[in-house]
């Protein structure tokens, strides 16, 4: 296991803003965190796990605790069981599933980040989310100390949940991912955008390969590249709404989408209302094109990131009635045993 000294949390993120962690440790083997976690609990360190830093955030006050660098690797296809080390590349995963002709994910490709990742929040994207085709992980659990596997039916998934950022946030260190893969390809009809871009450029492919495609052209068009704009992509989450809730907003002539995964606002629609597409402020870019994505551009740190989310959650609420929920998680510095908030 590696180990460093105050680095900075934005040179670990793709927002690119925080200051120091008293401690970084790199795990690169399963024997590491048991020691890892040993190390943080004997000073009361909080504890925070990284993988690729695309849906992490870090404050100007930066940790005086222990960051997790989550860097395992290996990858197992036993007849479309993928088995998956945590701190593999999830586009890679995608690339060779579709590639072999395995459906499940081809909706999910180029979303920045590492596996072990992916089902904390169950990332999603054009209809798809890992929860599709997650079997079970094996994880590390911080209460017993022991290594043991969640199946699916353990993660309570959800839209951008799971166990794993709810009810047991912190709990437990993914080691390993084990998807059921199958060969086919994603029913039509797909997500409006992607019918629509298969329209405009007469797409005929709609193979896992084909599909990938046409994923990679769409946000290559409307999303930054995390290499070359800092952002954490969707800063906020969609609203989701009960049957109610529902009736009531569509009474307003708000539009409100009935689908597979329940009642929903696309949060961008309250963003292009109130005018935000395209706008600077505090140093924050709102994507012009999908604007629940903030760009850092001349953020000057936390601080500026802060109020350009309380201009637009505020504005949103004043107008509409409905405060806008963060997706990436945040590193908070609080002297909190084995906590991860
Ligand atoms: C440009 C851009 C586009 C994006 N598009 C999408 C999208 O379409 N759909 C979507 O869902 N997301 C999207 N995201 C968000 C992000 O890519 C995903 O959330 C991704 O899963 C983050 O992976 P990561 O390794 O970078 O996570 P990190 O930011 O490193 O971690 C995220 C969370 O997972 C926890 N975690 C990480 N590794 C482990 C582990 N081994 N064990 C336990 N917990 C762990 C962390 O503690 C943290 O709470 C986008 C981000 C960017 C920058």
């Amino acid at each position: 296991m590696k180990s460093y000294e105050n680095i900075f949390i934005s040179s670990l993120t793709t927002m690119r803003i925080g200051g120091t962690a008293r401690h970084v440790l790199e795990i690169e083997s399963e024997k590491d965190i048991p020691e890892a976690y040993k190390f943080a609990s004997a000073y009361w360190y909080p504890t925070y796990i990284i993988g690729g830093g695309a849906n992490t955030i870090g404050r100007d006050e930066g940790l005086d605790g222990v960051i997790l660098l989550n860097r395992l690797r290996g990858f197992t296809d036993n007849n479309g069981e993928f088995t998956i080390a945590a701190g593999e590349n999830w586009d890679v995963i995608v690339d060779y599933a579709c590639e072999n002709g395995y459906t499940g994910v081809e909706a999910l490709s180029r979303i920045p980040g590492l596996v072990g990742a992916a089902p904390v929040q169950n990332i999603g994207a054009y209809g798809q989310d890992v929860s599709g085709v997650f079997k079970s992980a094996r994880v590390f659990d911080t209460a017993t100390n022991n290594i043991i596997t969640l199946e699916k039916k353990d993660m309570q998934f959800g839209y951008r949940k799971s166990i794993m950022n709810t009810t047991m946030k912190g709990r437990f260190f993914v080691i390993s991912v084990t998807l059921e893969m199958k060969k086919g390809q994603m029913e039509r009809p797909f997500y409006n955008s992607v019918e629509k871009f298969i329209e405009d450029y007469g797409c005929t492919d709609f193979s896992p390969k084909g599909v990938r495609q046409i994923i990679s052209a769409i946000r290559k068009d409307k999303l930054p590249d995390p290499r070359e704009r800092a952002s954490a992509g969707s800063f906020f989450k969609n609203v989701y709404l009960d049957p109610l809730e529902a009736e009531k907003a569509e009474e307003k002539g708000y539009p409100v989408h009935r689908g597979r995964d329940g009642n929903k606002i696309n949060s961008a629609w309250f963003m292009e209302q109130c005018g935000f597409n395209g706008q600077l402020i505090n140093g924050m870019r709102v994507n012009p094109l999908a604007p629940l994505v903030l760009i850092n551009e001349s953020a000057r740190g936390y601080a500026d990131l802060a109020k350009a989310r309380a201009t637009i959650t505020s504005t949103i609420y004043d107008k509409f009635g409905y405060w806008l929920e963060q997706e990436p998680v945040e590193i908070i510095n609080t002297k909190n045993r084995g906590a991860q908030l």
